[in-house]
């Protein structure tokens, strides 16, 4: 087919840089297994991960083989519990009550989403503090708004390496965190306010989201809508991180044997409009999601050289 116009060539675009996230994520997971390699041999510790999951959501299932593997290669134990999906709930606190008890376990991760008969914010009060390496529990949510020493969620922390690894110091940035969940848009407020970043919230209610995005020189996404925040909304210069992990048709792609059409990831940010504005983005894959994993393994290794009284190896 003919052009009328010639297609913008990606050198024809300024440079925004593009955070590469599993290239962190990888050089993360291998300072994490030199550091259990260390923690074996000089205090015969061996960090365990217990993974929980009910059910048989397919997506869950693929996140679960992940963690264990990746746990693996850093040299951890990882032990997988397999409940049915109609597991009463009082067997699930059962199972947490004896990890929790169970000195060789340090970490215990309950694979969210729960079949809706189970109360979730039940099971995960139920998990020790101190083995929640999720950092969902309210206790450490708490710790981590008072500022103080805590399990820190994975994901936010994740992006929190990222923007410290792009701009160093975060002191009076002015920050915009898009989303307010529990697992990633508040967290990731509660660590902007403690890099002394002034921190704006901003969620589906937000009055006029563009502006209030184009003020922040740092805009972390967190919402689940595909390519929702356009180039325009976006401060020049500013670092965007884009959390959204959002599964949208692309016909362009061909279609499968079924006859169904392909699919590709994208995030909460429209990439090709974004980058030409940010002076600092990461992509979707390839950004956020390679470093939640990395932060979960990280919260393990501390968790267990906490729970036995050891230094803190520097990770
Ligand atoms: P959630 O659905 O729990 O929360 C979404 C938030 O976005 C809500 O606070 C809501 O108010 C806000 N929101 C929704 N629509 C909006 C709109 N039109 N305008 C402004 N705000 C709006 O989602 P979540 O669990 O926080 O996850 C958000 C995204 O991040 C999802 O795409 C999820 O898949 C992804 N995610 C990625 C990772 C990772 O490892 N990369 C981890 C967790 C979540």
């Amino acid at each position: 087919m003919a052009h009328t116009t010639a297609p913008v060539e990606e050198k024809d675009l300024p440079d925004a840089r593009i955070i590469d996230g599993k290239l962190f994520a990888e050089r993360l997971r291998e300072d994490i297994a030199a550091a259990v390699t260390n923690l074996e041999s000089e205090h015969g510790l061996r960090p365990r991960l217990d993974v929980v999951m009910v059910g048989d959501n397919p997506a869950s299932r693929i996140y679960v083989r992940n963690k264990r593997w990746q746990t693996e290669l850093a040299g951890m134990d990882s032990v997988e519990h397999r409940l049915p999906g109609n597991v009463p709930e009082s067997d699930l606190l059962a199972l947490i009550g004896r990890l929790n008890d169970d000195s060789a376990v340090n970490g215990i991760l309950v694979q969210l989403p729960l079949p809706s008969h189970i109360d979730e914010h039940k099971v995960i009060t139920a998990i020790s503090p101190e083995k929640d390496v999720d950092g969902f529990h309210v206790v450490n949510v708490g710790r981590l708004w008072i500022g103080a020493d805590t399990r820190v969620p994975c994901t936010p922390y994740g992006c929190l390496l990222l923007l410290r690894d792009v701009l160093g110091d975060l002191k009076g940035k002015r920050a915009l965190v898009l989303g307010r969940s529990n697992i990633v848009g508040k967290p990731m407020a509660a660590l902007l306010l403690a890099e002394h970043c002034t921190v704006t919230i901003a969620h589906s209610k937000t009055e006029d989201l563009p502006a209030r995005c184009r003020e922040a020189e740092i805009l972390v996404a967190a919402v689940g809508r595909a390519e929702l925040v356009r180039g325009d909304w976006i401060k020049p210069g500013a670092t965007v991180i884009d959390v959204g992990i959002n599964r949208v048709r692309a016909p362009d792609r061909g279609a499968h044997q079924d006859g169904s059409p392909r699919s590709r990831l994208v995030g909460d940010v429209a990439f090709d409009e974004a980058r030409r504005v940010a002076g600092a983005i990461t992509p979707v894959p390839g950004g956020v999601g390679p470093m939640t994993i990395a932060c979960l393994l990280r919260n393990t290794l501390i968790a267990a050289v906490r729970q036995n009284g050891l230094p803190e190896p520097a990770v």
